[in-house]
């Protein structure tokens, strides 16, 4: 009876001294005073994770309002599955649209190579079907979240380096004022200052492509377009997309092509439809739909090194800052959520040793990117073909796999988008 009342009593112990350990390791990320440099997909979903982990978290946005520039963006299923850690898959998936197929195009003729339903076949995959919508509803669906967990976001503060004279201390520089955090989440996209100034070994490979980008209303487009789904026309040295961004009608579209010349790094440079036309010449039956264009943005296709590491002492690099590679894998948005989940599970794991947290998702991150790289280089390679004789392969090869070998086609991406962190 003594024996049993001592087992109890020493199992009561364990358990009050794990709980005392778990409330210790609580209240150090309690402590943790964060600040997150940029309000893009990265630096909100990064900010709404580690308030999930009890941090003390500021977000500084040089921008005195969310832009809303940015056309169509691709959510596919490693993406959704941290938007639904974080409770928004389902306004996701109201904003934007589920694409049911994905068809390839010749863009000499317009001539249909194959086409892969995409609806059900991801869905049985990855549990999740792709997602197309406008980028700003995403920023402002991260936004309106942040506002509800009562996360400062300062706006209009243009956050910048600050580096003691050791070298050891890195602070931040704001409207004057030296500000002091554990730990900065950099954020602040392909042009970051952080990068420069913190990292300094990273730079941007030269800018070698350009992609155009409009939206259009689907009632003034030949079917090929309207119809719900992601089609990718092959040209030479070149290639487009289209998608819709939602129920709404409207349609996104993205020429990319080598370019030589010297651009701009800015997502707003307007261009007049005439210069587009001069660049890109297009199918009749398309150029006649673009009376109704707005606007059309042309955009440096930026890629950056692969960094050797994301984190220098307090200071770690999120989504493009952390890495911009080419978007012929549609990995942009993705890729930036992918960082924010890993980052707070690693800072979660460490709970009482932050640096070893940083580095582990360092380290974990820059595997994956490599992979990444990898992959849109090679998409970029295959989707720009000059001769006319490695396109024809390049169409049978891709018929082949349409007809005979769906599965093939995404089985070979599984790594991609099975990715849960
Ligand atoms: C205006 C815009 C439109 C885009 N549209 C598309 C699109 O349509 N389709 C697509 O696939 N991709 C688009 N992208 C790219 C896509 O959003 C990114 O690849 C991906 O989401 C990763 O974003 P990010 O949060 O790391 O960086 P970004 O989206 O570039 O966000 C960085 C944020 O940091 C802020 N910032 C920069 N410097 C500082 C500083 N010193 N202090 C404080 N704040 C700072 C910027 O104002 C910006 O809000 C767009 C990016 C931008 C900026």
């Amino acid at each position: 009876m003594l024996k049993l009342k001592n087992v109890t009593k020493g199992a009561k112990e364990t358990i009050g001294t794990i709980r005392l350990k778990k409330d210790f390791r609580r209240n150090k990320l309690l402590n943790l005073k964060v600040a997150i440099i940029g309000a893009g997909i990265s630096g909100l979903s990064a900010a709404l994770l580690l308030k999930k982990l009890k941090c003390d978290v500021t977000v500084f946005e040089k921008n005195k309002y969310l832009r809303s520039e940015g056309a169509g963006i691709q959510i596919t299923s490693n993406g959704s599955f941290v938007l639904k850690k974080l409770g928004l898959d389902k306004p996701v998936i109201r904003a934007g649209i589920k694409p049911n197929n994905l068809c390839l195009f010749d863009e000499d003729d317009f001539k249909c190579i194959g086409s892969l339903e995409i609806l059900e076949r991801l869905k049985g995959r990855y549990g999740r079907s792709f997602i197309t919508l406008n980028r700003s509803l995403l920023v402002k669906i991260l936004f309106e979240k942040v506002k509800q967990e009562k996360i400062q976001v300062k706006f209009g503060s243009r956050a910048l380096p600050l580096v003691g004279e050791d070298g050891n201390n890195i602070s931040i520089s704001y409207n004057g004022k030296k500000i002091n955090k554990d730990l900065i989440v950099v954020a602040d996209g392909v042009g970051s200052s952080w990068k420069k100034t913190i990292f300094r070994e990273i730079k941007n490979r030269s800018i070698s492509q350009c992609a155009y980008r409009f939206v259009l209303n689907n009632t003034k487009l030949p079917a090929i377009f309207s119809d719900n789904n992601i089609n990718l026309f092959f040209g030479k040295g070149r290639h487009f997309v289209t998608y819709p961004t939602g129920n709404n009608g409207m349609i996104n579209f993205v020429f990319c092509k080598r370019e030589s010349g010297k651009m701009i790094n800015d997502w707003k440079e307007k261009v007049s439809k005439q210069q587009f036309l001069n660049d890109f010449e297009i199918d009749e039956s398309l150029q006649i739909c673009l009376p109704g264009i707005k606007n059309i943005y042309r955009w440096p296709v930026i890629e950056s090194e692969i960094p050797i590491t994301l984190q220098k002492k307090n200071v770690v690099m999120v989504g493009d800052a952390a890495h911009a590679m080419l978007p012929y894998m549609a990995q942009g948005a993705n890729k930036a959520l992918e960082d924010s989940w890993e980052l707070s599970k690693c800072i979660k794991e460490f709970p009482l040793d932050l640096s070893k947290g940083l580095s582990r998702y360092s380290k974990k991150r820059i595997r994956r990117i490599r992979q990444l790289d990898k992959i849109s280089n090679f998409n970029e390679k295959a989707y720009h073909l000059e001769q006319k004789i490695l396109r024809r392969t390049f169409f049978v090869f891709l018929r082949l796999i349409t007809v005979f070998s769906p599965n093939f086609f995404f089985k070979r991406l599984d790594w991609i988008y099975k990715h849960e962190g």
